[in-house]
């Protein structure tokens, strides 16, 4: 069933597949200049908005900062808003207009990516559409990951991440993906799925889709993220770590992450009027360096480490660093200290540059030994 009530055409150029995949997808739109904006962020989940790609599309992912090791993927912003309604989800407090909004000018999108790829050829660069929505929840009604996928083939040195809470699966099965596609879901325990992820595909759900990407032959990635403290969370998160381990196959796992909840102190007050029964915000956080609120790191610490057991039992692997052997899946922190890494793993990249790199050495040893070796100096390491 679509999630979308209404579709507005407020753009000059909009692919004719576009419009094939809303009329398919039965959804009526009208071609519209200047569309209201939308003051809250649920009241435009429902409609779609199609636009212009005004500027550049291509940008670092918007979580960087020195204090904290990030891994430098790029994101290129193709939709913004999600008909999800996650209570940690930070479009919450970031969007000034609600409207779900994607570009319908593909080719522009594809344009900037080739122009950015092609200046750094000996570079492997990674590309999200998930920024500030879901790569998968719209596929039926716009067809866009379709076109980003056929798009990304072509380009030898940039590999597509499509992130999702959805099961949005089966349009993308026949593309010809040649692996250059990571398709990766968001992950969590079933209670926070039940509780915190309104409106997304169930554990099962996403965990099926899964299995057809991975018999699609597509390289996948495993995104526990955020992972939220609860009474019982440890049994929870076993159970969880062991079906998705169980649900693809370890040499298609590109990238495996953990992540613990986050979020800028103002979300507090929206997640507690937005989510009245939600009770995330109930256990003790604390201000880190990069002004997010987050869990003291004696409890991430704890949470990450009891996962990891679980994983690397799950995938027979005794050490999980990145940088101890390029043979498995990559394991990084998404937005961790480097005392966390150390603590956990024994070492950690050396910046931020650093696990780029090892992420492109990862990537070109396991899946793309035509392309030359990565160099670190192409990295800024
Ligand atoms: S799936 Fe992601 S973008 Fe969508 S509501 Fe949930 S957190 Fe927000």
């Amino acid at each position: 069933m679509t999630q979308i009530k209404q579709a507005m055409v407020d753009s000059s150029q909009v692919d004719s597949e576009l419009i094939s995949a809303l009329n398919e997808a039965g959804i009526e739109y009208v071609v519209q200049d200047d569309v209201d904006t939308q003051k809250h962020y649920r009241a435009g989940k429902k409609n779609l908005v199609v636009v212009d790609k005004k500027g550049d599309a291509l940008d670092t992912c918007a979580t960087i900062s020195d204090k904290y090791i990030c891994c430098n993927v790029k994101v290129l912003k193709s939709v913004s808003n999600c008909p999800y309604d996650c209570s940690y989800c930070f479009l919450q407090n970031y969007l000034n207009d609600g409207n779900t909004k994607m570009v319908g000018n593909d080719k522009a999108l594809i344009d900037e990516v080739k122009e950015t790829c092609f200046k750094e050829p000996n570079r492997i660069f990674r590309i999200g559409t998930w920024e500030l929505g879901d790569s998968l929840a719209l596929e039926r009604e716009t067809g866009q990951a379709q076109r980003l996928i056929n798009a990304f083939r072509d380009i030898p040195n940039a590999v597509l991440e499509l992130k999702t809470k959805s099961d949005i699966v089966d349009p993308i099965l026949a593309c010809d993906h040649q692996q250059k596609t990571v398709v990766s879901w968001s992950l969590n325990a079933n209670t926070i799925v039940e509780k915190q992820e309104h409106k997304t595909a169930r554990l099962q759900e996403r965990l099926q889709a899964l299995k057809k990407v991975t018999d699609a032959g597509y390289l996948v990635g495993l995104h526990l993220d955020p992972m939220i403290y609860f009474e019982g969370w440890e049994t929870d998160y076993e159970s969880l770590v062991r079906q998705m381990i169980e649900s693809t196959c370890s040499s298609q796992i590109a990238w495996i992450s953990l992540g613990s909840l986050r979020f800028n102190p103002e979300m507090k007050k929206k997640i507690e009027m937005n989510f009245p029964a939600s009770d995330i915000t109930y256990t003790e956080m604390i201000r880190g360096d990069d002004g997010k609120m987050r869990y003291p790191k004696p409890l991430r610490m704890r949470m990450y480490r009891h996962v990891m057991d679980v994983l690397s039992a799950a995938l027979g692997y005794d050490d999980l660093s990145p940088q101890t052997g390029f043979d498995k899946p990559l394991f990084y922190f998404c937005m961790e200290r480097w005392d966390v890494w150390h603590d956990l793993l024994g070492s950690s990249p050396t910046s931020i540059q650093d696990l780029d790199y090892l992420f492109a050495k990862s990537l070109q040893a396991r899946f793309f030994t035509d392309l030359p070796v990565p160099n670190p100096i192409d990295y800024g390491v």
